[in-house]
C-alpha cells in the first residue's frame, strides 16, 4: 500500500489500471480466501461504491485498497458495486443510442417528406410532420428504466448553517431513494460560478461530491446536479453547498 501510494506522489489520482490490478488480484485470491464474519475494520459502503464507479476525484489514501484485497466480503461487495456500474453505464450508452437514433431516423422521415411534398409547409405543420413519426421509433421496448427524476428544490426556503450547530429544529428536505436530478434554487444574491455539491451520511462520509455551473435566471441562481440516491442507505444527511468564493452551507436532509 505504501509502496504505492509512492509510485503516484503528485496527485494521488488512482488510475484504472491500478484498479484493474486490483481486481486481478483479488481474483487469484479467490473469493473466499479471506473470510471475515464478523467485518472488523471494514470501509463504509459509500466509499466502496464510489471506488466502484471509479470516481475521478477519489485519492489511494481514500481507497480502502489494502483491506479489499484482503477481506473476502468487502471484495465481493466491490466486485458487485462494479458490475452495478458497468451496467448503469451500459443502460445509459443504450439510451442515448436510442435517442440518436430517433433523431436520426426523425430527419430521415422529415427530408423525405419535404422532398415528395409540394410547396413549402407552414412552421406548424413542420412541428407536426416532425413529432409525429418520433413515438413509434422512441419506444421499441421501455429499455431506459434509469432516467432521473427530476427536482427542483427552492433553497431560500430552509435556512443552512455554516458552523456545526444543531439542526435537529430546523426544516429539513426531504429526498426519495430514487435517481434524482436535483434543481437546487440558492438564495437570492448568490452569484453564479464554480458551485461544490456534497451530501454526507450521519457518519460524515461522503455519499456524493460534485462540481456544478450555478446559472444565474430572472435573478436567481440554480445548479442542477444529479444524485443517485438509489442505493442510499434511508436517514439523515447533510447536503452541503458551497456558492463561488463563499464557506460552506449545511442543509439537513431525509432520505426516505
Ligand atoms: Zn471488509
Amino acid at each position: 500500500m505504501k509502496a504505492i501510494q509512492r509510485m503516484n506522489p503528485d496527485d494521488h489520482l488512482v488510475s484504472a489500471k491500478e484498479l484493474k490490478d486490483v481486481v486481478a488480484f483479488g481474483r487469484k485470491c479467490s473469493k473466499t480466501a479471506f473470510p471475515n464474519p464478523t467485518r472488523e475494520g471494514c470501509p463504509e459502503r459509500a466509499r466502496l461504491r464510489a471506488m466502484a464507479h471509479r470516481d475521478p476525484r477519489l485519492t489511494l489514501e481514500d481507497l480502502p485498497i489494502a483491506h479489499i484485497v484482503r477481506c473476502s466480503p468487502c471484495f465481493q461487495e466491490y466486485l458487485h458495486l462494479r458490475r452495478m456500474s458497468l451496467l448503469v453505464r451500459g443502460l445509459q450508452i443504450t439510451a442515448a443510442s436510442l435517442v440518436v437514433l430517433a433523431v436520426f431516423v426523425t430527419a430521415v422521415l422529415f427530408v423525405k417528406d419535404r422532398i415528395s411534398g409540394r410547396g413549402e409547409p407552414s412552421v406548424s405543420q413542420q412541428k407536426q410532420q416532425r413529432s409525429e413519426p418520433q413515438p413509434n421509433v422512441v419506444t421499441p421496448r421501455p429499455a431506459v428504466p434509469v432516467s432521473p427524476i427530476p427536482i427542483k428544490i427552492d433553497l431560500a426556503a430552509f435556512s443552512p448553517t455554516r458552523g456545526d450547530e444543531k439542526q435537529d429544529s430546523r426544516k429539513k428536505l426531504h429526498l426519495p431513494q430514487k435517481l434524482l436530478r436535483v434543481t437546487l434554487q440558492m438564495p437570492l444574491g448568490m452569484e453564479p460560478g464554480e458551485y461544490l455539491v456534497r451530501l454526507k451520511d450521519s457518519a460524515g462520509t461522503d455519499y456524493a461530491d460534485i462540481r456544478a455551473l450555478g446559472r444565474i435566471n430572472d435573478g436567481t441562481t440554480s445548479v442542477e446536479v444529479d444524485l443517485d440516491l438509489a442505493t442510499a442507505s434511508p436517514g439523515n444527511f447533510t447536503l452541503m453547498i458551497r456558492p463561488p468564493g463563499l464557506s460552506w452551507r449545511r442543509y439537513p436532509v431525509v432520505i426516505e
